[in-house]
């Protein structure tokens, strides 16, 4: 579904991403683990159109997106979770992840909310309440739900994981394991290797812009894990 060749990302000097080669399939979860400046989030932000890339392919459906706007790759079905929980504090938890789906019909917004509610249950209990009220952990949540609230079909999860607490990780965990029954390619970047190496089927470890090794997640358990410590 997902197809990046050669991809380089260059700040002036700076090589944030210097020829990683990679897939994603549908129903598949794919990892990328590495420590900071590895280049996670300027992969992640070239797959959507947010920075440039100045080498390389990004195919989506076999389509090279590469000059495709950031908005036509949202309605394309491709839907992303940044990193450091980012809702709009000051509007309710149904209007942020509802936003993510403002391109649905009202009665597909309506059973996409549905679902979200039987999945989190806590979306339905705060949904008139200030998204900025809540904890870092179910901001979390409401930034993922909103990625999934545009019903995508590639999912990008920057760092889903930072700085919450393992019932969190859980629930986003089981998030990601609904989608992969659904079909959805996942993408995630992640510094924490445990919680991660569980729900990814394959992985690859990041250094400075390249993947250095590559793998099932049991392959390469070893190598994320020892990354961590960096
Ligand atoms: P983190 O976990 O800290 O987000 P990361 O693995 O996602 O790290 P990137 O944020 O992609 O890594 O950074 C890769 C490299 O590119 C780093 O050296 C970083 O300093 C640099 N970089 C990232 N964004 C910019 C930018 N907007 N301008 C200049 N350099 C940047």
């Amino acid at each position: 579904m997902l197809s990046i060749e050669d991809l380089h990302v260059a700040y002036g000097g700076t090589r944030a991403v210097d020829g990683v080669t990679l897939q994603v399939e549908a129903g598949q979860t794919v990892l990328l683990i590495g420590a900071n400046g590895a280049g996670k989030s300027s992969l992640i932000n070239s797959v959507i159109g947010l920075v440039r890339h100045s080498r390389g392919r990004i195919r989506f459906d076999g389509r090279d997106i590469s000059a495709m706007p950031s908005d036509a790759r949202a309605r394309a079905g491709i839907g992303y979770s940044p990193e450091g929980r980012r809702v709009f504090a000051a509007m309710s938890v149904k209007d942020n992840v509802l936003a993510g789906a403002a391109r649905l019909s009202a009665r597909e917004q309506a059973a996409r909310w549905d679902r979200m509610v039987a999945s989190f249950r806590f979306l339905g209990e705060r949904q008139s309440q200030p998204a900025g009220e809540l904890s870092g952990g179910q901001q979390q949540l409401v930034a993922i739900a909103r990625a999934m609230g545009g019903a995508p079909r590639l999912l990008l999860l920057d760092e889903p994981f930072l700085g919450l607490a393992p019932v969190w990780i859980q629930q986003i965990s089981a998030a990601v394991r609904q989608m992969q029954d659904e079909g959805i390619a996942v993408l995630m970047t992640e510094q924490m290797a445990r919680p991660a190496l569980k729900i990814a089927h394959y992985g690859h470890v990041m250094r400075s812009g390249q993947i250095r090794r590559s793998g099932l997640t049991s392959e390469i358990r070893g190598a994320a894990l020892a990354e961590e410590y960096l």
